[in-house]
């Protein structure tokens, strides 16, 4: 019998007994179920993952698959994690805040990761250890980070942590702002107008805030149409414009005297430099612009713990080897997801899983000796333009000259077409992925 298969007590006593004994929510924070240390060699490899995000969930779990001998224990500040994807259908009403929840409860039953709910506050890489908020301190052999993204408030002025706490939530990481975008949607005035401006290049999600636009403007066609959307943006291009643009037309009159959406590019003035939040105006490169609702989605750089812990640099993200994710700034620090430069990889939850899937094995290899493989990524983003008119971009990554790069022919964009057919076709497949996804990332 291998020491995996050796069951503890807590694996052996049914589940809903130590529910009843402790209450939900206390097995599921106690890492009750998580791998015990008795049933790994004391001198396994300890791998410690901060960040129970995409990147940091997938890569506990597919690092369990690679080597089912090394501890994992991941330390995840929330008890549950929401989905930022398909975030932007709950505010428009197509899904539920509750459907878009997950939980680490069978990356510790069924893969043996150790589950910590605790919040990193600080690491030592000289001594290999980790501390958190609870006063713990974890020594690693290897360590995986991966807590997304932070926002640069300062980039626009008026606008701060406390002003998008409070009326103008930007919605860009999942919960209780993104209910709260969906009031002052629904609540917008008949004929009123609402804006929505997307952030500078990179920043996570490069569709989202033109997905967001497009459900907005979905929305609104229905419950208030007479109502604007205004789209200011500091780019003159965007992800997937070609079809975006093309279903605005086909589906909120884009370009006509009617139409639903209005976007004014960077050379038109839509950079928004100043938020006047008493006079709910918005002051951009072309003018002043009066709005009902204003949505500002802040500029990014890497996730705070990746700041603290010295993994960025000038740019505010973290430079990686781009076959293995290993910091460049520090040894035996991997990072994943969002806060890393991949080059031409976009900051999505498919490309955080993809990196992790790339960094498990390299992990594993580097701890049992081996030597590295090349790394293959991949990425598709899936975007709804309408509730059943999808547009997708994708692509097979390889690392070409030092640098992430869609292998060659590998890469497409939806058509732009009048057809009727694929655009429902693709929102199926938007769907569909949506729930195989989870299920690869959290079960
Ligand atoms: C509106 C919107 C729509 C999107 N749609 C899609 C889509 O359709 N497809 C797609 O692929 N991607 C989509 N994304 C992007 C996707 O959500 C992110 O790219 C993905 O979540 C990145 O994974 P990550 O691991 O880097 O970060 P996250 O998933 O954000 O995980 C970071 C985790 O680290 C934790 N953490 C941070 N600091 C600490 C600390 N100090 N201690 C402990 N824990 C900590 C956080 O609590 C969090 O759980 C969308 C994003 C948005 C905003």
């Amino acid at each position: 019998m291998s020491q995996l298969e050796h069951k503890t007590f807590e694996q052996k006593i049914n589940r809903r007994d130590l529910i009843k004994l402790f209450g939900a929510s206390v097995v599921a924070a106690s890492g009750i179920f998580g791998a015990s240390e008795k049933a790994f060699a004391k001198n396994a490899p300890n791998v410690v993952v901060l960040g129970g995000g995409v990147g940091g969930s997938s890569f506990a779990k597919y690092l369990r698959f690679a080597n089912p001998d090394v501890k994992i224990t991941l330390i995840e500040k929330h008890p549950e994690y929401i989905t930022c994807f398909r975030s932007n259908d709950v505010i428009v009403g197509m899904h539920t805040l509750d459907e878009l929840t997950f939980n680490h409860q069978v990356l510790q039953s069924k893969y043996k990761v150790n589950v910590l709910i605790d919040e990193v506050t600080g690491a030592d890489f000289s001594k290999k250890t980790v501390k958190t908020a609870k006063g713990e301190t974890l020594a690693y052999d290897k360590l995986v980070v991966s807590p997304g993204i932070d926002f640069k408030f300062a980039d626009t002025e008026g606008f701060d942590a406390e002003v998008a706490a409070g009326k103008f939530p930007h919605a860009y990481k999942a919960g209780a702002k993104t209910l709260e975008l969906r009031k002052q949607l629904i609540n917008l005035p008949k004929g009123g107008t609402a804006i929505i401006a997307p952030p500078e290049n990179p920043y996570r999600c490069p569709p989202g805030p033109y997905e967001r636009a497009s459900l907005f403007a979905d929305y609104l066609k229905v419950h208030n149409p007479t109502a604007k959307l205004l789209v200011l943006d500091p780019k003159d291009r965007f992800t997937k414009d070609g079809p975006f643009k093309k279903a605005w037309e086909r589906l909120y009159g884009f370009k006509t005297d009617n139409a639903m959406i209005e976007w004014v590019s960077g050379s038109e003035g839509g950079k928004v430099n100043r938020l006047d939040t008493k006079n709910m105006t918005v002051e951009t490169d072309s003018g002043n612009h009066k709005a009902d609702l204003i949505n500002l989605i802040p500029n990014q750089r890497a996730g705070k713990l990746a700041q603290n812990l010295g993994l960025t640099n000038n740019s505010g993200w973290c430079p990686v080897d781009r076959n293995s994710m290993e910091s460049l700034l520090h040894k035996e620090v991997y990072v994943l997801g969002d806060s890393t430069i991949a080059d031409a990889m976009p900051k999505s939850g498919y490309s955080a899983n993809s990196q992790a899937k790339v960094c498990a094995q390299a992990v594993s290899d580097t701890l049992q000796g081996n030597q590295l493989g090349k790394a293959v990524y991949a990425n598709v983003c899936f975007s709804l333009a309408g509730e059943n008119y999808g547009v997708s971009i994708s692509a097979i990554y390889e690392v070409r000259d030092g640098l992430i790069q869609p292998k060659g022919g590998s890469a497409g964009v939806s058509p732009i077409t009048d057809k009727a057919g694929l655009p429902i076709l693709e929102a199926t497949y938007q769907k569909n992925w949506q729930r195989n996804f989870v299920k690869d990332v959290f079960s």
